[in-house]
């Protein structure tokens, strides 16, 4: 008998989870992965954290789609239905590609020639390559004639980008994390970073240990807190008052570096009449922050040499989002402290890819590199480019899609690598939409809650299987190479998408993705000097980069802003309170957020085997305190319910939860936060209020 000796292989590659963009050495032994390092990145520099190191068997998960399905003729939409992967036979059949491909493309041309383009809208992914994001952005406004094209984004950092657009000219970082390096104050607001972007962590606990400033703003209590020198915990969706406070400060003690503001910033004065209403003694009881300890912040701030500002959903995820991050950059731009080493403004990303595929103009605003699609010359640049007349207004946004879906206006949607059905704010609503639609195309790697609702279902490749490049929350552009193959029958995403183009009556023609990549690359001069042959060579690269084989800018806004003026603009705001306060009828206030062992809706850290075995359960996190003084007992099961609905889940009592408040990770399938969120949006980044819904909890029943 022969003996077969499987032979360890190592690959390059990058991880598949958060925005920090870690790199990383594959194992391989067969088509399996069975080890994960991390390699001398420039974001993780040899380091990685639980998801990237112990996560990736998701990849290896018998529930990976492996052959297309389309729905039974007999098997209705149901919006309450709840499936798991062994309902895929009673729901759906199995199909040939040739057959899942016609009824994919051909049900989504059916209602653009009956019924028009605007019917359709499509949600691409910022889990997918930069290419990737490209195409799908593409086929929908050239093969539909619409810009209802929009990806999770929408969800965590609109806000941001809406306020960065509008302050400085660009969504993207003006430093990066690693800038952490060589700051003297460091301000982390809205963001756990212990959780969400551990990696990133590091350099700020490092930076600390060093003996720098380190300012972290949370309503609820963290681990990071405990190594900062400034840790503020404050009421919830009081951002406003308090940054306002700390502005008033700085104008009020003549901290401000009026010369930097002459030269490169517009609004100083409408800024300095509307923080006067803002004084810390009148904001102190507001923001839960007391008037001698707004004082010290913004003092801290203003005068080190370097201070750089670091934010997450915690500033993003409010009715008043935007006007939160225009605080954050009202602060950075008033003290000069941008566009220096160690000075900046940083919106931590969630995805592993949500910077580049926002690059890529997978939003329905913008065409790639955040070109409006309401400017008539880029416009006509792209009409050009696609041959064909282009839809000149807005296009709808993730929540407005699932609205437009109930009134009608939209009737058919394509979702690639998202799952609406877990990540949409009340998910009734959104998964009676999903269950509305006359036609549904999911591609996806995993029999997701959204896939529950579809016709067809395309099964895609995982992020070690396929091609293409990823752009992290520090602007570093990575290659990622295949570095398994998919299982069964499912296909790389980008060529599925290529035939979706071909069989909605678009003439696409692509070598490889090296192609779909230089495509893109000419409409984005962001990433001029940055070439796929480059990118194979170096594996990464940081735009904005002004050469050949220059190094990448890591730090931006050196000599003013990309703005018609050059000038950055100060934007005012006012107190904007949350959509719903707590009341005699839902007197807590819930949060939502993630958890470090699972991501996002937990499509892929669920089926992760040890990640899943560290946090299996749905919880609702809550002090001590409330639950002796509401009679409750730790692990017992209860019903959290809002204006929106309930669930039922397990209480976990936790120190770092405010008293009044509670807090549930929106990854579990068994227990939805989602059922409970407000879909109130942010007026300019259309970002619902996650962060802050007026809630009760009970004993289950
Ligand atoms: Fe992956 Fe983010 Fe963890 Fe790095 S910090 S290993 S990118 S999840």
């Amino acid at each position: 008998t022969k003996r077969v000796v499987e032979v360890e292989e190592t690959h390059d590659s990058v991880c598949p989870f958060c925005g920090v963009g870690c790199q990383t050495e594959v194992s391989t032994v067969g088509n399996d992965i069975v080890k994960v390092d991390g390699r001398q990145g420039p974001a993780n520099r040899g380091k990685l954290c639980v998801k990237g190191r112990f996560g990736m068997d998701y990849v290896m998960s018998p529930e990976r789609l492996t052959k297309p399905l389309i729905r039974r003729d007999d098997a209705p939409k149901r919006p309450d239905a709840r499936m798991t992967f062994s309902d895929i036979g009673s729901t759906f059949r199995e199909a040939t590609w040739e057959e899942a491909m016609e009824r994919a493309a051909g049900g989504l041309t059916d209602v653009r020639d009956t019924v028009g383009g605007q019917a359709i809208a499509g949600f691409g992914s910022a889990k997918g390559t930069n290419e990737e994001a490209y195409l799908f952005q593409k086929y929908i406004r050239q093969g539909f004639g619409t810009n209802n094209v929009d990806h999770c984004t929408r969800l965590c950092h609109a806000s941001s980008v809406a306020a960065l657009m509008e302050g400085v000219g660009s969504g993207a970082v003006s430093a990066p994390f690693t800038a952490a390096d060589d700051a003297d104050c460091i301000m982390i607001i809205g963001a756990r970073p212990e959780q969400n972007h551990p990696v990133a962590a590091t350099y700020f606990k490092q930076a600390a240990k060093r003996g720098k400033k380190l300012m972290v703003f949370d309503p609820r209590k963290q681990g990071l807190m405990r190594h900062a020198t400034h840790p503020v915990v404050f009421e919830p969706g009081r951002d406003v008052p308090m940054l306002n406070a700390m502005i008033h400060t700085i104008i009020d003690e003549g901290l401000y570096d009026e010369q930097y503001i002459q030269a490169n910033a517009d609004g100083f004065e409408a800024l300095a009449e509307k923080v006067k209403d803002f004084s810390p003694d009148a904001m102190a009881e507001i923001c839960g922050v007391e008037a001698e300890t707004l004082r010290d912040l913004a003092r801290t701030f203003a005068t080190a040499e370097r201070s750089i500002i670091f934010w997450g959903m915690g500033v993003s995820q409010h009715v008043h989002g935007t006007d939160n991050a225009r605080c954050l950059i009202a602060l950075s731009l008033i003290t000069g402290q941008i566009g220096r080493p160690g000075t900046g403004l940083h919106p931590l990303r969630g995805q592993n890819n949500v910077q580049g595929a926002s690059d890529a103009g997978l939003i329905p605003i913008t065409y790639p590199n955040y070109k409006s699609v309401e400017d008539t010359d880029v416009r006509s640049r792209f009409e050009d480019a696609w041959g064909r007349s282009l839809d000149p207004k807005k296009g709808l946004t993730v929540v407005e899609t699932m609205d437009a879906v109930h009134d009608g206006r939209v009737r058919a949607m394509y979702v690639q690598g998202e799952n609406p059905a877990m990540s949409d704010p009340d998910q009734r609503h959104a998964r009676a939409a999903l269950a509305k639609l006359d036609h549904l195309v999911v591609q996806d790697i995993f029999f997701t809650e959204t896939a529950w609702f579809a016709d067809v279902i395309l099964p895609a490749s995982a992020q070690p299987e396929k091609p293409g490049t990823y752009t992290n929350s520090n602007r570093q552009v990575q290659i990622g190479l295949p570095v398994r193959l998919p299982p069964g029958e499912a296909r790389q995403d980008w060529k599925i998408l290529v035939e979706m183009g071909q069989r909605s009556g678009l003439d696409w023609h692509y070598a490889d993705v090296g192609a779909v990549y230089d495509e893109m690359a000419s409409h984005m001069p962001s990433l001029d000097h940055i070439t796929w042959d480059r990118l194979m060579r170096e594996g990464v690269v940081t735009y904005p980069v002004a050469s050949d084989d220059g190094p990448g800018d890591e730090v931006i806004f050196t000599d003013g802003f990309p703005t018609a003026s050059g000038k950055a603009r100060l934007v005012p705001t006012d107190l904007v309170p949350p959509d719903e306060l707590p009341d005699a009828e839902f007197p807590l206030v819930l949060t939502t957020g993630r958890m470090l062992e699972h991501w996002h809706t937990g499509a892929m850290t669920r089926r992760a085997t040890h990640l899943n075995a560290q946090e299996s359960e749905p919880v609702v996190a809550m002090h001590p305190k409330d639950i002796g003084r509401m009679g409750f007992e730790r692990g017992q099961q209860v019903t959290v319910a809002t204006r929106r609905g309930e669930i039922t889940l397990t209480l976990r009592a936790d120190r770092d939860v405010t008293p009044g408040m509670l807090f549930i990770p929106f990854c579990f399938v068994e227990a939805p936060a989602n059922v409970l969120t407000n879909p109130q949006l942010d007026p300019f980044g259309k970002i619902p209020e996650f962060k802050f819904a007026a809630a009760r909890i009970a004993a289950a029943s």
